[in-house]
C-alpha cells in the first residue's frame, strides 16, 4: 500500500535513490536472495537513512563485520540475505549507496610510499595526499560482468565442464577469519623447535591438524567457487557433497587447472575501487583504493565532499542481459 506522506517526500526530490543493474546480474542467486519482485538489472539502492546510521554507526557493529548485513537490506530492500551476495555485487550496492547519500564526489587520504632522493641519500616522501574521487566514475566500472571462458574449465578427458562464480561475500568473509586463525596457528607451530614438535605427541596432533585445516579450506574455497559442473551427459551438478567427491576423484592436475582458473577469473573481479593518481609532492605516480567500508563510506564527511545533488540513474541498462545456463 502506498503511503501519501511518502508520495510527498518523493515528489519533493530530497529522497536519493540510485537504480543499478547488479554486476553479476543476479546469475548467481537462488531463489530468496533477492526479492523476487525486484529486478537484479535494475534495483533501487536508498540513500542511508536514520535507521541504518542508527543501527550501524555504533562501533562494535562496525568492528563486528554485522554492519554490513544491518546496513545492506536498508539502502536495498530488495537483498532478503546481505551475507549471500557476491563480493562485487555488494560492491556495488555499497558504491550507489554512497553516491545516493554524499553525492559523487569521495575524498581518499593516501600516504605517499615513493622513496625520492633527499640531501642524504634516499627517504620516504610521505606526502599525505588527498584525492578527489569521482564515485561516478568507479561506479561505471561496475557494469554487468561478461561471461566469458574465464568462467568455464574443460575437462575434456572426463568430458566434463566446470562453471565457476564468483564467492557470496558471507562465505569470504568466513574464510578470511580461518584463514587468518590458521596462519596465526601456523606461525606458532613454526616457533617450535623442531625435536620438541617430533617428541611432543600433542604437538604432532597439533601440526597435523594445523595442516588438514588449510587443506579443508582450500578445498572449501574450491567448492564455493564452483557455479556447477556439467557432466558428459550434460547434467548438471551443483550440490556441494557432490562437488566435493567429485574433486577427491578427479586428477591433481585438474584440481590445479580449476584453482588457478579461478585465481584467473577473481582478478578480473577485483579490484574495480582503485585509484591512481600522481603524488603533490615528488610527482611519482601511485595506486590506491577507495576503501569499501561503512565507517570511511557514510560517516565520515570530508569537507571537500559535495552536497548531495547526483544524477538519479546510473544504470547500464543498454546491455541485455545474458539468460541463466
Ligand atoms: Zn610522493
Amino acid at each position: 500500500m502506498s503511503n501519501p506522506l511518502l508520495d510527498d517526500i518523493q515528489a519533493s526530490g530530497t529522497v536519493e535513490t540510485i537504480s543499478i543493474a547488479l554486476p553479476t546480474l543476479g546469475r548467481f542467486y537462488e531463489e530468496g536472495i533477492i526479492d523476487e519482485d525486484a529486478d537484479p538489472n535494475d534495483l533501487q539502492i536508498n540513500a542511508i537513512g536514520i535507521m541504518a546510521e542508527l543501527s550501524t554507526r555504533d562501533p562494535f557493529i562496525l568492528a563486528s563485520g554485522k554492519g554490513m548485513e544491518l546496513l545492506i537490506p536498508q539502502i536495498c530492500p530488495s537483498i532478503l540475505q546481505p551475507s549471500r551476495l557476491t563480493e562485487i555485487d555488494l560492491e556495488a550496492i555499497l558504491i550507489a549507496a554512497r553516491i545516493a547519500t554524499h553525492g559523487n564526489t569521495m575524498m581518499v587520504d593516501h600516504a605517499c610510499p615513493q622513496m625520492v632522493d633527499g640531501e642524504d641519500g634516499k627517504h620516504l616522501c610521505g606526502e599525505e595526499n588527498k584525492i578527489d574521487v569521482n564515485m561516478y566514475d568507479i561506479i561505471m566500472r561496475y557494469g554487468p560482468i561478461e561471461f566469458s571462458d574465464k568462467f568455464v574449465v574443460d575437462l575434456p578427458e572426463y568430458q566434463q565442464k566446470v562453471f565457476l562464480r564468483p564467492l557470496e561475500y558471507g562465505q569470504a568473509l568466513t574464510m578470511l577469519r580461518d584463514a587468518l586463525t590458521t596462519r596465526k596457528e601456523t606461525n606458532e607451530l613454526d616457533k617450535t623447535d623442531v625435536t620438541e614438535l617430533l617428541t611432543s605427541e600433542n604437538k604432532i596432533e597439533e601440526y597435523a591438524s594445523n595442516i588438514m585445516k588449510q587443506a579443508v579450506s582450500t578445498m572449501e574455497s574450491i567448492i564455493h567457487s564452483i557455479f556447477y559442473v556439467e557432466a558428459g551427459s550434460g547434467g548438471k551438478v551443483s550440490n556441494p557433497d557432490q562437488i566435493k567427491e567429485w574433486l577427491m576423484a578427479i586428477s591433481k592436475e585438474n584440481v590445479k587447472k580449476i584453482i588457478e582458473q579461478i585465481g584467473e577469473l577473481n582478478k578480473t573481479l577485483t579490484g574495480k575501487n582503485s585509484i591512481t593518481y600522481q603524488c603533490a609532492a615528488c610527482g611519482k605516480e601511485n595506486t590506491t583504493n577507495v576503501e569499501l567500508d561503512i565507517q570511511k563510506l557514510f560517516f565520515f564527511t570530508p569537507t571537500s565532499s559535495k552536497q548531495p545533488k547526483t544524477p538519479t540513474n546510473t544504470s547500464p541498462k543498454k546491455r541485455t542481459p545474458k539468460t541463466k545456463p
